[in-house]
């Protein structure tokens, strides 16, 4: 669970970064556990505490008991004022935007519905300005600010911090956006596709915690995913990894968007939800159900969130189609369990709101009885504690993982992106 640090020389930014991990992930830490931990030698972390404690990142928090018969060990706490970071999600049918202080805590989030959604340069305008009023409602100083982090619907070509074009959005086919929000506020831009910002939110500030090694399910308009392989965010070549919604669960399913037929997202996607129980509804007579009930009156009061309410209260139209759709979920996560042994699955976004707990149990009851390491350890499910507001606290966590995480890329100096070039 821990990561090493190294003693080669040339490696300062590197461990660094290792070390105020640490001090991050720990309630509370002394220099000689850093060392235990990290492998670093007692030295090293000595003089890369001081910088931070000089640089007033870190803060000395009081004594804790040594080893018996030990000296007392100062505690090391990051500084949670010392700076902040602004995370904007981009959805196509809202704006979200938080600041996080240093430990990535939420101190205001706010939306706003995306207006002039085909014309990015407005967009661009009305993230700025939201931007402006999260930084006057808080009152933080825009000294502290360490950058934007912008969450937005994938793919993008993160080289160029371009948005290449996702299927919802219209007009926007390579929009430099991460160049044109930071000449409207002034201030460094982090792009990360939706669902790995809120990987790595859930990896800062949720459920993957500490853990080494996860899956992030982010349903949204369609399926996203993120992957954390051995505590970094794992990109692949195009930097486009974790597409789980165009896994194929059905090989004669519809055709997808994408070029493959019968993929997740293709049934497991809010329109499709709807239709499959408006045909429900229509096809037979359910005394037992209230949604029937409401469906009868006026079907479009039968929406996605509609529904997804009536499943949680147990409507047995509608928790019979979510426990379906949560079943293909489930097949995935169980390939994702046999591909890359991960030790925990999360499954967040407001996609499935209210639902959390149907789709963990069928997730669940999969991961005990088919990937093939079951009789080692059972792979963990859990919902985002983080919930719709994933996304826009990863986004922000998007800025401070460039800034705590030990990136292997500082190792070699070049290869870095931009978006985690600091
Ligand atoms: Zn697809």
């Amino acid at each position: 669970m821990r990561q090493s640090g190294t003693n080669l020389p040339k490696v300062g930014r590197y461990n660094r970064a290792v070390v105020l991990d640490q001090i991050q992930l720990a309630d509370g830490i002394s220099r000689v556990e850093i060392a235990q931990y990290t492998g670093l030698t007692p030295q090293t972390v000595s003089g890369i505490v001081r910088r931070l404690i000089e640089e007033g990142i870190i803060r000395e928090d009081g004594e804790s008991k040594g080893a018996a018969g030990g000296k007392p060990r100062t505690t090391l706490r990051v500084n949670a004022d010392a700076g902040c970071a602004v995370g904007l999600h981009f959805d196509p049918v809202e704006l979200s935007c938080t600041v996080v202080d240093l430990l990535g805590r939420p101190l205001v989030v706010k939306k706003r519905p995306a207006r002039h959604v085909t014309d990015p340069a407005e967009v661009v305008k009305d993230m700025a300005e939201l931007v402006a009023d999260v930084l006057a409602e808080t009152g933080v100083d825009r000294d502290k600010v360490l950058g934007i982090g912008l969450a937005t619907p994938g793919p993008i070509d993160l080289e160029h911090g371009v948005i290449v074009g996702a299927p919802q959005l219209t007009n926007w086919t390579r929009v430099p956006v991460q160049h044109m929000l930071s000449e409207t506020t002034g201030l460094p831009v982090t792009l990360d596709n939706d669902a790995t910002a809120a990987a790595i939110g859930e990896r800062w500030s949720g459920a993957g915690r500490g853990v080494a090694d996860f899956a992030y399910f982010f349903f949204g308009t369609g399926i996203g995913g993120g992957l954390i392989l051995n505590h970094q965010v794992y990109r692949g070549g195009s930097r486009n990894a974790g597409e789980f919604g165009h896994s194929s669960v059905l090989p004669d399913g519809p055709e997808c968007y994408c070029g493959n037929r019968g993929c997740l997202e293709r049934l497991v996607n809010p329109t499709a939800i709807v239709a499959e129980v408006h045909r429900r509804l229509a096809a037979g007579s359910h005394p037992d159900s209230a949604l029937a009930r409401v469906f009868a009156e006026d079907p479009d009061a039968v929406d996605h969130a509609a529904i997804r309410v009536a499943a949680a209260a147990g409507d047995p139209v509608a928790a019979a189609v979510i426990d379906e759709t949560a079943e293909h979920v489930a097949s995935v996560a169980v390939d994702i369990a046999n591909f890359l042994d991960v030790d925990l699955i999360v499954l967040g976004g407001h996609g499935i709101q209210h639902v959390e707990s149907r789709y963990v149990a069928v997730v669940a009851a999969a991961l005990k009885s088919r990937p093939l390491s079951r009789h080692i350890r059972v792979v963990e499910v859990e919902a985002s504690p983080l919930g719709t507001d994933a996304a826009v606290v990863g986004s922000a966590a998007l800025v401070l993982h460039a800034t705590y995480s030990p990136q292997l890329s500082a190792l070699v100096g070049a290869g870095v992106t931009p978006g985690s070039q600091r």
